[in-house]
């Protein structure tokens, strides 16, 4: 893992409390040495200030830490006041996204896709910012094809992405074909493959759908046939994503991007066996 790239994603806390977890949390995760911790972004801007806030702790403590950026409903200069408070506080990477506007929130705003906001990251701020945005294996839940997806996802690239980290999947051979559709296109920057750890059937259903993540059949299943029985879900889910982190690591993989949930446990169970430490 030591020459791979491995990232660490946090979501704000909400409270005080939250944030003294999180804290904790990290610490633990710290003692594995990641690349980087990165912070999600609400979409339109409803935790611009939390995310900030909690890079910027985990900086105080000597860690290396990225905010997720996302456009969608924001206007071009509430993006630029953003940019410079990052850079005045020596942040150098970003992950730039679109997101996802809650229902029933006004417009667009004035950049619709992540192309358009990397394109802005680059006019104001050059190349400060080492840029990662989002790829989807299983294709985007609203691109038109996996080929329109495809092309949207160069257009990242062409507009001054450094690197994509993946939504998460449980199916490595998409993967494998995404990267190679890639590499058929000219495009070689790393892809970074996003896994979610499985502790929790009902809340990996909840997301799966909302992000069209496939759960292969034979995994929703067996999870399904451990009901509440929360130590064999956790058991079986960690041999199924160490198996598909190994996996995608000997196929050539340049890293792995953990969606932690705010959980050390089994990112750190995950790594261990990865690493046999
Ligand atoms: P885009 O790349 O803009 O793509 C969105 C859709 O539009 C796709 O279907 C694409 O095919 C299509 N499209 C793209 N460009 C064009 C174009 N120029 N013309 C026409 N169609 C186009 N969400 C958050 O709100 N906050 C976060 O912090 C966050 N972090 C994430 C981190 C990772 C690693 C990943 C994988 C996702 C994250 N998301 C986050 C979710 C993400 O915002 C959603 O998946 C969102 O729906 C798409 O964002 P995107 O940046 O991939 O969008």
């Amino acid at each position: 893992m030591e020459t791979h790239n491995f990232s660490i994603e946090f979501f704000p806390p909400k409270t005080p409390e939250g944030a003294e977890k999180l804290r904790a949390t990290r610490r633990q995760l710290a003692e594995l040495s990641p690349t980087y911790f990165s912070v999600t972004f609400g979409a339109g801007g409803s935790t611009q200030q939390g995310t900030l806030d909690t890079v910027l702790d985990i900086m105080a403590d000597g860690h290396p830490a990225a905010p997720h950026l996302s456009c969608i409903g924001a206007t071009r200069e509430s993006i630029r006041a953003l940019l410079k408070q990052f850079q005045q506080h020596g942040i150098r990477r970003l992950v730039a996204l679109r997101g996802d506007l809650p229902s029933g929130y006004g417009g667009a705003g004035e950049l619709r896709y992540a192309n358009e906001l990397v394109e802005f990251i680059r006019q104001e701020t050059g190349d400060w910012f080492h840029i990662e945005v989002a790829a989807y294996p299983e294709m985007h839940p609203q691109a038109r094809s996996p080929q329109d997806d495809l092309q949207n996802f160069a257009r990242k690239v062409h507009a001054g992405a450094n690197a994509a980290i993946t939504q998460y999947f449980y199916n490595a051979d998409a993967y494998f074909q995404f990267v190679d559709n890639v590499r058929k296109m000219g495009i070689e920057v790393p892809i970074v493959a996003g896994i979610m750890p499985i502790t929790n059937y009902t809340q990996l259903m909840r997301f799966s759908d909302m992000c069209g993540a496939e759960i292969p059949r034979w995994v929703r299943l067996k999870l399904a046939s451990f009901g509440d029985d929360s130590a064999s879900i956790k058991a079986f889910g960690l041999d199924v994503v160490s198996s598909l982190c190994e996996r995608l690591l000997a196929g050539g993989a340049p890293g792995l991007h953990f969606y932690s949930m705010n959980q050390a446990v089994a990112t750190t169970a995950i790594w261990k066996r990865l690493t046999g430490k």
